[in-house]
């Protein structure tokens, strides 16, 4: 966060540079005028609200709320709402739309327990870092039955189901946040809202909800900014039948760079082994309860768990060093006696695995000794690699628990739950590949909410203002251009033998130097300007982790053990060509078969549902609201972009031939040569349609929020 505060007073990505937004120019003046309650910009970066005493030239006295008095310039002060509208549930109810009025209304409501507000189309889920009792049956049953439409996950889900239902075309909801904001927990209670409704009598609704449990048990990580943070992004795919029952579903998981291992350090460097109010025993049963549900036997559950530890024993492996300090050998203990038995090879097979590393010379390969970093990294590596295959199969087994058979078309709802950006004071190749995957997302955002509407608008030939939106287009480029882009540059580098991070940072600056999106840093580093701010990454590890070199020792070993879980895929591969056969990390990101790739292309045949999740402070305390880091969140999604949007825009929309066919015979006097079009106008005008309240495209009819179809009807009924 203190990354971005730089941001506070400048023009900032998702935002609309401030004083150019016309009512905030055409109000000021009138505020001043009246005397009327302002939000000021004070020194220490916070908004103030408070009432204009006088205004002096282009200074304004102001009193505050608190008692102080300040002095600032006019140019600086916005209107605020009136008190009425103080904790609005959607923020498009705002006469003033600006940043410290949508601020002060969240905050405002996550003070009552509030904790959703709707930003037009899109749900602001604020965290409250405690239970409050707006889940269950009850609540769930009212919002079904429409006796409840305040802002909710369940009216999102309930909204995915209809539209499902009605349109039979595949949903999504799409959640989006930083670490620790609440993605997961939003995706558990959208899942327990369809799984409520969707419920048949083979019980595969309470098996798709255990799969929660048993990813998360061994997906998740306690971090400094999550004590049950997802190490991996998942999206659940939940299909339906014709009547709306739940058939099945199946599951995605997206691991980015494996950071398990070294994120555990293996458990006891973390000094951190309890986390308060968790019972790791009750956890535990709750685990195998959900093990049995989704039919893992029992044999496979021993197994899964020798794994585990399996890796923790790999990390108690320790080396000594010999050859005056240039080469290690493996210390003989237990670690390694328990490791090998539980991985099923010799404890020979495994010592020499860990320090040495084959080198073909010739018809023949040498095994050269390894130094104590090498060694090391090679130790966690093989540990990483093993939880890797354990999380892999444990997708596998659940996929096949609840699993769907035919996938059904237009009847599913997916739910994407996927790490948020992350700007850390130093940031790595990991932070490189999530961002990545942010920015594309954000693109997704962008496309529905912003561009695809306004260019339909466009088209059709209606009167609108465009509204401006950071479009991260520019951005994507800098990272997918083929062959001049920062993916492209690493996989060249990578595959360059004596090329190092430095070289490839130089190339790096040798090519982006113009590039609006890049900055050069010195030395290793380099900025890239996201959508959500500038992030300065340090390539140091950036190659060997884009290789992500998985030892063909390594496979050997694990393929000729007597190890259960399954087999890597590349471990089918022919040997010999196994490392070259294994795709780079980077890479698998980005190309056409990426996994990246794929999610979009799957979530661009959805009607999208977007939810925000925000973290209301950093210590993850109830009832803290940080203005600053809330503001940040709420700037890198462009919450008032499309609140104005929503606002100005026509949600509603209908053909001409629609709207003239379903209302058309309201017209008494219709007169039978007309054409779609002038039935429409002739529909609006004849009952007295207010004109700011529609317009008329080629194509289409477009009606202002409020507008609905069965708004209409009764209108034009009654
Ligand atoms: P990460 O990206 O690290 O996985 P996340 O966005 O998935 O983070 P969650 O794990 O969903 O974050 O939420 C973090 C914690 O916040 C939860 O463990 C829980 O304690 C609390 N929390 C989140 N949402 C709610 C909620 N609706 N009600 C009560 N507590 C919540
Ligand atoms: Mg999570």
């Amino acid at each position: 966060v203190e990354e971005n505060n730089e941001n506070v007073n400048g023009h900032v990505a998702g935002s609309v540079p401030r004083g150019k937004e016309p009512e905030w120019d055409d109000n000021i003046g009138y505020f001043i005028k009246k005397r009327l309650c302002v939000w000021c910009h004070l020194p220490n970066g916070q908004w103030g609200l408070g009432k204009i005493q006088e205004t002096f030239g282009d200074e304004a006295t102001i009193s505050l709320l608190s008692g102080t008095v300040v002095k600032v310039s006019t140019a600086e002060l916005l209107p605020a709402n009136p008190d009425i509208l103080e904790g609005v549930d959607d923020l498009i109810q705002l006469s003033y739309l600006n940043e410290p009025s949508v601020l002060h209304n969240i905050k405002h409501r996550y003070a009552q327990d509030l904790v959703y507000s709707k930003a037009g189309p899109v749900l602001i889920a604020v965290n409250p870092f405690k239970e409050i009792p707006i889940y269950g049956n009850e609540i769930l049953t009212s919002y079904k039955q429409k006796a409840k439409d305040s802002p909710h996950v369940y009216a999102i889900a309930d909204a995915a189901y209809n539209e499902m239902m009605r349109d039979e075309k595949n949903q999504s909801i799409i959640i989006s946040g930083e670490s620790g904001a609440g993605k997961t927990e939003t995706a558990k209670h959208a899942m327990q809202y369809l799984a409520a409704f969707g419920c048949g009598n083979d019980g595969m609704e309470y098996r798709i909800l255990q799969t929660n449990c048993i990813l998360q048990a061994f997906g998740n990580a306690k971090t400094s900014r999550n004590n049950n943070s997802s190490r991996f992004g998942k999206l659940i795919e939940i299909h339906f039948t014709p009547s709306g029952k739940i058939r099945g579903a199946k599951i995605q998981t997206y691991r980015l760079n494996l950071r398990m291992a070294s994120e555990y350090k293996y458990l006891n460097q973390s000094e951190c082994l309890l986390v308060d109010g968790v019972d790791d025993g009750a956890e535990f049963h709750k685990l195998v309860d959900a093990l049995d549900i989704v039919q893992i036997c029992k044999d496979d559950q021993e197994q899964a768990f020798a794994m585990l530890a399996a890796v923790l024993w790999l990390g108690n492996i320790s080396f000594q060093v010999i050859d005056n300090g240039n080469h290690v050998e493996v210390l003989a203990n237990e670690a390694v006696e328990n490791a090998a038995r539980l991985i099923n090879c010799s404890a020979q097979d495994l010592v020499l695995a860990l320090s040495t590393h084959k080198i073909q010379a010739g018809e023949d390969f040498i095994a050269k000794k390894l130094t104590m970093q090498k060694a090391i990294d090679r130790r966690d590596a093989l540990a990483k690699f093993i939880y890797a295959r354990l999380f892999e199969w444990l997708v596998v087994q659940i996929n096949k628990s609840v699993e769907v058979g035919e996938l059904s078309t237009g009847r599913s709802i997916s739910i994407l739950d996927v790490y948020g950006f992350e700007s850390f004071k130093n940031n790595s190749f990991e932070q490189f590949c999530i961002n990545y995957a942010n920015e594309r997302l954000q693109q997704h955002f962008n496309r529905h909410l912003f561009k695809l509407e306004q260019e339909e608008y466009e088209e059709d030939g209606i009167n609108w203002t465009k509204v401006d939106f950071e479009d991260n287009q520019e951005c994507l480029n800098l990272f997918e251009k083929k062959p001049l882009g920062l993916l492209s540059l690493l996989d060249e580098e990578s595959n360059i033998p004596n090329a190092t991070d430095l070289t490839f940072a130089n190339k790096l600056k040798q090519y982006f130097n113009d590039n609006p999106c890049f900055k050069g840093e010195r030395g290793r580093a380099f900025g890239v300007c996201h959508y959500a701010g500038e992030v300065v990454y340090d390539t140091n590890g950036f190659l060997e982790k884009n290789r992500d070199p998985m030892h063909s020792d390594f496979i050997h070993l694990l393929s000729s053990s007597g190890c259960q879980l399954p087999k890597p895929a590349s471990l089918s591969c022919k040997s010999g060509g196994l490392e070259s056969s294994m795709q780079s990390v980077g890479t698998k990101f980005k190309v056409d078969e990426s996994q990246l790739f794929k999610l979009m292309h799957q979530l661009e045949k959805t009607t999208p549902h977007f939810i925000r999740c925000i973290k209301p402070n950093a210590k993850q305390f109830p009832g803290q609201y940080e203005d600053d880091l809330v503001s940040q969140q709420l700037r890198c999604c462009g919450v008032l972009e499309v609140v104005r949007i929503s606002r100005y825009g026509y949600p509603t929309r209908m053909t001409h031939q629609e709207f003239a066919g379903r209302y058309g015979f309201l017209l008494l006097e219709t007169n039978v040569s007309w054409d779609p079009l002038s039935m429409s106008v002739a529909i609006l005008k004849k009952f007295n349609f207010l004109p700011e309240m529609y317009e008329v495209g080629y194509t289409k009819v477009y009606l202002r929020m409020g507008q609905e179809p069965e708004h209409i009807s009764l209108m034009l009924l009654l």
